[in-house]
């Protein structure tokens, strides 16, 4: 395995890989809370692709083992060093990403077996839900990247995972000069009617990748989970294009196409074949059997943008720099404040400083109603950050004045 490491945005890329796993935190009822640090860097040098199937693998895993509470994703800067090259100097910064989930925990003598290759445990739609990239894989991409994967985990009462990992990430300044021409060109829209596109993957994950670029662009974006269903969904909802995998269980892509490709109420319909495969054989047999293109995947915004346009003959609209900017910033899950009668004690715990007091209110807040969490966890940070004034101005505006 080798890294192809490349400048890239890194909030807009955490930016995404946070709105995939809020989507299925939210399926599932639990908090998802991202809380990125302010320092972080625009742009970064690392292979991006092997940074998110990590990240995505750890968060699929931290939601997927969590019923109840929820994932809290943490992203800091620990450390920042400037190294000489040749005439330039280039700041490195060492990052620190934290997981932590309110799940069902590990058992201590399954915490050091979890790495290992094959150590997948649950049934197999369990294992079928996951990314496939299992701890193993992310393991040695960390490895490569000069770093571990640490884990910490507790079964029982107050049952969770911590998974962590540092990685030292050169900034790419000279790139984000460049690029912010680029990034003033970021597509919000299209002229013209509304478009129907149906996304035909077996993984909710590969879907969500899809939806999340095309949704906010004001596509009206359709799922499907196998050709089978895609077939049934074309018929129903008569989609201008569609996307879709090609290996998927009950009826693949080339069948789902071949059947499409029979229909003359969808004669006009565009396919758009999407596969990790690297052969070429399989891309010449979508397009013989009818697909109009070919979309490699990991999936690229840009190539997605670029054959969507082609395809539909579209005009783009595009966001002004300014709103760029506002919308990148962190996403974060609601926060549920308790009610007045729940915050007295620890109001008055914060007017005595006293942080132990107001540590424990928090652990008895939290356990109330996992709502309260993402809360919970806020005055956490004031407190290890010893802001306790503040808290005390957060709570006052919460409890009536007598
Ligand atoms: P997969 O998730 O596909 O089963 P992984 O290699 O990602 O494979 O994980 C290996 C095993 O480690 C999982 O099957 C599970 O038993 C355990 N595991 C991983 N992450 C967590 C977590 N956040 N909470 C509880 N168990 C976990």
């Amino acid at each position: 395995m080798e890294l192809y490491p490349q400048d890239f945005h890194f909030l807009t890329f955490l930016q995404g890989v946070v709105e995939i796993c809020c989507i299925r935190a939210e399926q599932k009822g639990i908090f998802f809370l991202y809380q990125p640090s302010t320092q972080l860097l625009s742009g970064i040098c690392a292979d991006e692709k092997r940074l998110r199937q990590v990240l995505i693998n750890l968060l699929v895993n931290a939601i997927k083992f969590t019923d109840s509470g929820g994932v809290t994703f943490k992203v800091d800067v620990i450390s920042q060093k400037t190294l000489k090259k040749g005439f330039t100097q280039i700041k490195i910064y060492k990052v620190r990403f934290q997981i932590e989930d309110t799940g069902v925990g590990i058992a201590p003598q399954k915490l050091d077996k979890i790495f290992l290759p094959f150590e997948q445990v649950g049934n197999i739609e369990k294992q079928a839900e996951g990314t496939g990239l299992g701890l193993a894989i992310s393991q040695r991409i960390i490895a490569i990247m000069g770093s571990t994967i640490e884990v910490q985990s507790q079964k029982g009462k107050e049952s969770g995972s911590t998974f962590w990992f540092e990685v030292e990430l050169p900034e790419a300044e000279e790139w984000m000069q460049t690029h912010s021409i680029a990034f003033q060109n970021k597509v919000i829209g299209f002229k013209g009617e509304k478009i129907k596109i149906l996304i035909v993957d077996a993984r909710w994950e590969n879907r969500s990748i899809v939806i999340n670029l095309l949704e906010p662009i004001g596509f009206e974006v359709f799922e499907a989970s196998n050709g089978e269903e895609g077939l049934e969904k074309a018929t129903e909802i008569q989609p201008d294009l569609i996307i879709t995998d090609l290996t998927m269980p009950v009826m693949d892509g080339l069948t789902m196409t071949k059947h499409l490709r029979q229909l003359v109420e969808l004669q006009n319909l565009v396919i758009i074949a999407s596969s990790a495969s690297v052969f070429g054989i399989d891309r010449q047999k979508a397009l013989d059997i009818g697909c109009n293109d070919f979309l490699p995947k990991p999936i690229q915004a840009d190539e997605l943008l670029r054959q969507l346009k082609t395809q539909l003959q579209l005009t783009w609209i595009y966001q002004n720099e300014s709103e760029l900017t506002r919308k990148l910033a962190p996403v974060v899950t609601e926060i549920v404040i308790p009610h007045a009668s729940e915050l007295m004690t620890l109001y008055e715990a914060a007017q005595r400083c006293d942080i132990g007091d107001i540590q424990a209110e928090i652990h008895r807040i939290k356990q109330l109603d996992p709502k309260y969490i993402p809360f919970a966890e806020q005055i956490l940070i004031l407190t290890d950050e010893f802001e306790i004034e503040a808290i005390a101005h957060l709570l006052q505006a919460h409890i009536p004045t007598s």
